[in-house]
């Protein structure tokens, strides 16, 4: 097998059709050894049937049937411990990755590469509250995170063979695939392609939705928030004691008027709400720790075909 392309789905059966006719005809131009692999994520409408009914062409057409949804990083996972291919390919169902690319991956692999990033040019699909955050979120990432993340990539790309089976060795159930694909290393190239509209149906990240996979991220490849409260709690430490020797030298000095009152209240409170977000940080990293040690599966399986 020389190719293989992994394409998580959930609820996609609208366009799926169309998609796998695209997608066929380039993998018929680019390989004569190749196979895809559609994970179905729980889909709740009929994305398994349409992917059954679909005409296998002239590569072989497998399906992977999740239990329930696990999410797109976990269906990308299940893809890669399945692909079988020299190279693995990673697209995403609803046509905003033109399988057109994937030529001009594939030539960049065969020279060499052995990793393939595709660029999105522009993100004018996104709108400009989505576009300012992922900016912050890079900035951020730059500044903090132990491995660099190349801006703008998302999870379609082409991995070598070793790529992916050094993948497979980092198996931490929260997985921020992002992270996770910088961290592996490897040499890359990059390929700058235009991202389409969706065909049909709707994103199914929110506002919501991506904020916790940012923090999800945060949390996976920095413990800067942890050391945060170090400095923090310094500071603040160091801000009261010059208040207290103030305090103290007023009412040597001047005599002490006026209980304290006003003042004893403000630190209470301004002091117990920095310990409230300091334990919740750690206790993020607690939780954190607790999922990993539980060594759950990633995904269960149905059914495969
Ligand atoms: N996806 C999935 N499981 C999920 C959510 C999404 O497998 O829980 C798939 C989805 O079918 C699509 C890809 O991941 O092929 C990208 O999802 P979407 O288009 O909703 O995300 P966006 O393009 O807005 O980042
Ligand atoms: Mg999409």
């Amino acid at each position: 097998m020389e190719i293989s392309v992994i394409v998580p789905c959930y609820n996609e059966a609208e366009g799926i059709e169309a998609f796998w006719c695209r997608l066929s005809s380039v993998m018929m131009e680019v390989s004569s050894s190749w196979e895809v692999i559609f994970i179905n994520d729980g889909s709740k409408d009929n994305t398994l049937e349409k992917l059954e009914s679909l005409p296998p062409g002239e590569g072989s057409l497998s399906i992977l049937d999740f239990s329930r949804n696990f999410g797109k990083e976990a269906a990308i996972t299940a893809g890669l411990d399945n692909a079988a291919g020299s190279a693995v390919i990673v697209i995403d169902a609803d046509m905003q990755h033109p399988p057109e690319v994937i030529l001009d991956m594939v030539k960049l692999w065969r020279n060499g590469a052995e990793t393939v990033l595709c660029r999105r040019k522009a993100r004018q699909t996104d709108s400009a509250l989505r576009r300012w955050l992922s900016k912050s979120f890079y900035s951020f990432s730059r500044l903090l995170f132990e491995v660099d993340m190349p801006k703008d990539v998302g999870d379609f790309r082409l991995m070598d063979r070793i790529v992916v089976d050094a993948l497979k060795d980092l198996r931490e159930s929260q997985r921020f695939m992002k992270g996770i694909f910088a961290w592996v290393g490897f040499n890359q190239s990059i390929i700058e392609f235009d991202v389409s509209e969706r065909i049909s149906g709707a994103s199914s990240f929110s506002l919501w939705k991506l904020w916790n996979f940012a923090w999800d991220g945060i949390t996976s490849f920095t413990t800067a928030p942890l050391r945060l409260w170090l400095y923090i709690g310094t500071t603040l430490a160091a801000l009261s004691f010059i208040y207290g020797v103030c305090i103290l030298f007023a009412a040597l000095v001047w005599g002490s008027g006026v209980p304290g009152y006003p003042s004893i209240m403000i630190m209470i409170a301004f002091l117990g709400g920095i310990q409230l977000i300091g334990i919740g940080v750690i206790g993020e990293y607690l939780g954190r720790t607790y999922r990993e040690t539980k060594g759950r599966p990633l995904y269960i399986l149905r059914k495969r075909k």
